[in-house]
Parts: structure tokens; C-alpha cells; sequence
């Protein structure tokens, strides 16, 4: 079993309701068990602007799936949540990203851990802080806490609180 950290995103239709869903469908996968859910965070989008907030969270779970089989699993919650793919970065009602598994890296094509671009994302990093501010980042060899430290990012985030 590996010890492995989602971001959880939503800027399109119900955006709360949504993020319930792929939680329950997370809840339901077999091989999967969902240890902690961050605080919810309503953030400015990075990428092409003009598009709605998002809300974003982090969730940590244990799972038997192999990196592989998890991210199949996830581009099947966020299609059966109507994710559409048009366009790189654009509007989306389900966006589930593997952050971390385990300390694995791995950088092959359509799968990245840890996630790429998490270091330079505050709604990556906030949510991820309430649920592992020790974790250490295997490339970087820094905690999430001096990832955090060290961001210099225009985003802004607004707490929304828990969902459960
Ligand atoms: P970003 O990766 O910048 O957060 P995004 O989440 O909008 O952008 P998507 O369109 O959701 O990007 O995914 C594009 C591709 O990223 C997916 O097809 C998937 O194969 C690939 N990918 C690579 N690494 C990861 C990862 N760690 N978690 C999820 N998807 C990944
Ligand atoms: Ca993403
Ligand atoms: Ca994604």
C-alpha cells in the first residue's frame, strides 16, 4: 500500500457538489482508502483567465492501485463528472491530480510524480500543508512547509472550511 497525496479541483457547475462526488466515487474504488480530506479553498485560476474561481482541496489516501491504474481511475471520476478536454488549462468540472505517491518519481509520458508543477502552486501547496506540512518533496528534497516558504505567487485563496 502506498501512502498517496490528491489535488482536487473544480471551476464548472456546481463546483461543491462536484467535489462531494469524486469524493464519494473515490470512497466507492476498490483498493482505495481515503485518509484525510484538506479544508476547501475558492482560488483564482493560474493559466488562461476570464474563467470562474475554482475551489480546490487535497486528499490523502492509502491505496493497493499501481500509479497507473490510479490515474486511469481518476480520468474516469472526472469524465463521469462531465469533464470535457478541450482546452489545456481551461474551465473544468473535475480535475484530480496525483501530487505524490509514496516517495516514487516517475517521469514518463501522461504521468509525472510528483506532480510537476505542485511547487509553484499555492492551491496546491495551502491544502496540502493542513494535511502534510513534513512531507518531503523526493526531487526538491524540501518539506512542503519550505515549498510554501519559498513561493512567490499572485494567487489568491479564500477558506472556505470542511466538508466533512
Ligand atoms: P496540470 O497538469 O498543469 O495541473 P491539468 O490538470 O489541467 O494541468 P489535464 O488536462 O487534467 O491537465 O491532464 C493532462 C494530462 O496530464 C493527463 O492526460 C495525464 O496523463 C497527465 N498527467 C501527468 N502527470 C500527472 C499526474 N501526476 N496526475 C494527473 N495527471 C497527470
Ligand atoms: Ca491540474
Ligand atoms: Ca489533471
Amino acid at each position: 500500500m502506498a501512502q498517496v497525496f490528491l489535488g482536487i479541483g473544480s471551476n464548472k457547475g456546481d463546483k461543491l457538489k462536484n467535489i462531494r462526488n469524486a469524493i464519494s466515487s473515490l470512497k466507492e474504488t476498490q483498493g482505495i482508502e481515503l485518509l484525510a480530506i484538506s479544508s476547501l479553498y475558492c482560488t483564482s485560476p493560474v493559466g488562461p483567465q476570464g474563467q470562474d474561481w475554482f475551489i480546490n482541496g487535497a486528499i490523502s489516501l492509502k491505496t493497493g492501485l499501481s500509479p497507473w491504474d490510479l490515474l486511469e481511475r481518476l480520468m474516469s471520476i472526472e469524465e463521469g463528472l462531465g469533464r470535457i478536454r478541450d482546452r489545456p488549462w481551461g474551465p473544468r468540472t473535475m480535475d484530480l491530480d496525483i501530487l505524490f505517491y509514496g516517495d516514487l518519481v516517475i517521469d514518463q509520458t501522461g504521468l509525472t510524480i510528483p506532480h510537476p508543477h505542485l511547487h509553484k502552486r499555492a492551491f496546491v501547496l495551502v491544502p496540502l500543508m493542513e494535511l502534510a506540512p513534513d512531507l518531503l518533496h523526493p526531487v526538491f528534497k524540501k518539506t512542503i512547509s519550505q515549498l510554501l516558504e519559498g513561493l512567490r505567487s499572485d494567487e489568491r485563496l479564500v477558506y472556505l472550511g470542511s466538508i466533512c
